[in-house]
This record gives C-alpha cells, structure tokens and sequence, in this order.
C-alpha cells in the first residue's frame, strides 16, 4: 500500500511530492509523459535549446523563492522593459529603477505619452510593497479597465499593454481579470525575468531531483485512468494495476482532472499560442536582451532574443530567436513563420533576414486557463473532491509557475493535515 499517490509530475504534482516525502509519507508520483514538467518542458533541436512554447520565470514570485534553488539554475536575465516595434521604428520602454541604463530612452519614448511613464511610476509605487495575498483583492475588471481606470492612453494600451500583457495573459484582447495584471506588474518590480541556462526543463528537473531526494518515487510512462474513493481510502488505476492508498493528489492538466475526480468546478476553457523558433547567423539585434514587442500588429505578438539572452541556447556563431503568436491560428506554420520574417523586416529595414532559418514550431493548445474577471471566485478548492482526493495545479490559484507550485504546496498541506 502506498501512502500517497499522486497523478501527475508538472510543477504542482512535484511540489506535492516533495513536501509529503518529506513528512515521511510513502509518495509515488505516476506520470502519463515520459518525463515530468507537464507544460514546463525542453527539448534540444540541432543544438538549440527548445522550450516548450516561449516562458519565462519570474524570481520575485513567491513560490519561486520557495521552491526552487535558484543559484542551481545558472539563471540568465531579460533585460527590464522592452522594445516597441513597429514598421521602420524601434523605441525603448524600461522601469529606469530596474534599467538605470535605458532611462533616457525610455523618457524620449514617443511611443507613449509622458503621464503614462507618470502613471507607471504611480502604479509602481502603489504595488511594489502590497502583499501577494492581497494583489487579486480588488473589484472584477478586465486589465483594459484597470488600466483605463488608471489613466493610460489608448496609446500605451495598443503599443505596450496589448501585446507585453497579451503575451503574458495570452490574450492581447486584455480582458483577463485585472489581478493576475497587478500580481505579474508586482513580480516584475521584485525581481528578474529569467530562463535557466539549461532551459525551462531545468525547472521541473530541480524539483523532481528534490521531491526524489525527500523519497518521493516517480514513474513516468504511466498514465492514471482513475481514481475511486470509498471508505477513508482511495484507488488509483494505472494500466493494470490498482494502488490502494491513505490520499491521492490529483495533479493533471485541469481537463484530466476534471474527468479522474468529476469536480466541475475545474476550468477548462483554454488560452492557446504558437512558439516559432528561428536561427539566424551570428547577428544580434539591436534589442539587445529585451522583448521585442509588436505594436502594429497581431502576428507575431512578440520576439525573444532567446541566445541574446541566454547563450547556452544556440550552438556558437548562431543566434535563437521566437516568436509568439496567440492564439490558435488556422494558418499552417509556413503561413505563420513568413509573417514572423515580415515583421522583422519591417522592424530593421537594414537588415536581412534571407537567412533565417525556421527551427520549429510548438503549438500549444492548452497553455493557460482562461481567466475573466473575477475567475478566483468559481476555482475549485484543493479537498473539493470526495474522500481522501485532492486536487494541485495552478487551476486551484491562477495560471502560472507560482500558481502551479504555490497549489501544490497548498494540496500536500490538506492532504498531510487529514492523513
Ligand atoms: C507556452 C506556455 C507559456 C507559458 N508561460 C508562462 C510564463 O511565462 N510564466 C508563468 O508563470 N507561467 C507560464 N505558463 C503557465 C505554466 O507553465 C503553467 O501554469 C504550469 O506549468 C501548470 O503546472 P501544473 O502542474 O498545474 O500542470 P501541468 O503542467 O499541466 O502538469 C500536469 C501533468 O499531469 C500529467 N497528466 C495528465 N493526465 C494524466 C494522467 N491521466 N495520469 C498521469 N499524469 C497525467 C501531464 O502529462 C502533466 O505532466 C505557460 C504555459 C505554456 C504552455
């Protein structure tokens, strides 16, 4: 018999694991993939490094600093801010606490008006130091609204908040509940953006090494097909065998979850994206490590200088771009991949770019959960299923890293208390 079995090794499902090992619990963790990190994956392309669509970690997160051992991670930064691009112009956009060097750029940016960079500063002020527990309080609105309440211009919206927040929320419509805006505006203040040299697969890999370490077992290849409580213990079915246990933690992608337990509270309406990946010769652009963000158009909302950043991704004397595209496009990745090659042409006229070179293309169909205002409200509790069943992942808190382990967390805490 096993004390605790838990379906699923993303973020939230290692999380668990870890802390009940750690408690002395007999924890296996079965894992439908063939390896663990669920939506947090990397993969290695002709040297390159893949991730498994364009993410980033945000140290100031909480659960971030918790969870992880960051020093571990040989981290590699983004630079503060971003560039705006549109045809034939190119302008800077940075915090000048956090980007001293960028901060006459960013205050001769025409891109937006002066009293939005007053209003940023203003908002700065006001978030830096809330506390995280706090940062969703507030009425239900949509970013655009909050930001609008604020008194941007319809200038900054369309040319920064849409697509820098739209790739965030993965939803450049900016009708995302105004929350998850502040809680990802604070983290901002707080620490890096960054991606570990190894990739963002490093990240699961830490906490599988760390839920093993606390004697956690982890069976990859192994699927849940159900879960069954009766009688103060539980059932988990994998392809043929039944593990009786003291609790299990559900911790699948929200669809999987929804179907192994039957709670309907569990959201599975999808925000999706397309992750192009492109080699260039050694050139870097002059965005230096900063975000290119597309202001003119939709396709494709951003561009990350992936090598410019971190190095380890490409092999030397090449360059690693993507490219983000939101959404779940009918165009074919051909189709996609030209409009990429026609943005940067007209972003740098004086380049060419004959010579990019497509790499790959992840289309990512459930990325996050959709979050309208006021989402906090319906999201399933971690003990809402019967019996001695918990659920983690981020669809208990709010999509994210941090959501994703801070549930996770959360999950291992109620099941230790009823074991
Ligand atoms: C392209 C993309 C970009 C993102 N960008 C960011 C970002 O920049 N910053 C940020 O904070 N967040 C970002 N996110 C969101 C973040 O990655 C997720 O919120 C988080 O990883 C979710 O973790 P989880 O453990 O809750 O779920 P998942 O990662 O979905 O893990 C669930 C696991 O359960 C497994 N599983 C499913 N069914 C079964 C079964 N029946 N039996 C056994 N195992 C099963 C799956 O294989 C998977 O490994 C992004 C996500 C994507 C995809």
């Amino acid at each position: 018999m096993t004390d605790v079995a838990i379906a699923g090794g993303g973020l939230a499902g290692l999380v668990a694991a870890r802390y009940l090992a750690g408690q002395g619990h007999d924890v296996t963790v079965f894992e439908r993939a063939d390896a663990v990190g669920g939506r947090v994956r990397s993969r290695e392309v002709d040297g390159f490094t893949l991730d498994r669509g364009f993410q980033v970690l945000f140290t100031g997160y909480p659960a971030v600093r918790a969870e992880l051992d960051l020093d571990a991670l040989d981290l590699r930064g983004f630079s503060p801010g971003a560039t705006i691009a549109r045809p034939a112009h190119r302008s800077t956009l940075a915090d000048p606490f956090r980007a001293p060097t960028d901060a006459v750029a960013s205050a001769l940016n025409t891109d937006v008006t002066f009293m939005d960079k007053l209003t940023t500063l203003r908002l700065r002020r006001a978030l830096r130091s809330e506390d995280p527990e706090t940062l969703f309080d507030g009425p239900d609105e949509t970013i655009r609204e909050y930001l609008v309440r604020w008194g941007f211009s319809e200038a900054f919206l369309s040319k920064f908040a849409e697509p820098f927040y739209g790739g965030i929320t993965l939803d450049r419509s900016l009708t995302t509940d105004a929350g998850v805006f502040r809680y990802t505006f604070a983290m901002l203040t707080r620490g890096e953006t960054v991606v570990p040299a190894d990739g963002m697969g490093a990240i699961p890999a830490q906490l599988a090494d760390r839920a093993r370490e606390a004697g956690a077992h982890i069976e990859t290849g192994t699927p849940v097909r159900a879960v069954d409580a009766a009688g103060g213990e539980a059932t988990v079915e994998t392809d043929g065998e039944s593990i009786t246990a003291d609790a299990v933690v559900v911790a699948t992608d929200p669809h999987a979850a929804r179907e192994l337990t039957g709670v309907e509270a569990v959201p599975t309406e999808a925000r999706s994206c397309v992750t192009q990946y492109f080699a260039l010769d050694r050139r870097t652009l002059d965005t230096g490590r900063k975000l290119i963000l597309n202001a003119a158009g939709e396709r494709p909302n951003t561009v990350a200088p992936l090598s410019a950043v971190a190095p380890e991704y490409a092999p030397d004397g090449r360059t690693l771009l993507s490219a983000m595209t939101l959404g779940d496009p009918d165009a074919g990745d051909e189709e996609l991949a030209t409009a990429v090659t026609d943005a940067l042409v007209t972003w740098y006229p004086e380049h060419r770019f004959d010579a990019l070179e497509h790499l790959a293309t992840d289309r990512v169909e459930f990325a996050q959960f959709d979050q309208p205002p006021g989402f906090r409200d319906d999201l399933p509790a971690v003990d809402a299923p019967d019996g001695p069943v918990y659920l983690a992942g981020d669809y208990t808190e709010w999509s994210s890293i941090q959501g994703a382990m801070q549930s996770g967390r959360a999950a291992a805490d109620a099941a230790a208390e009823d074991l």
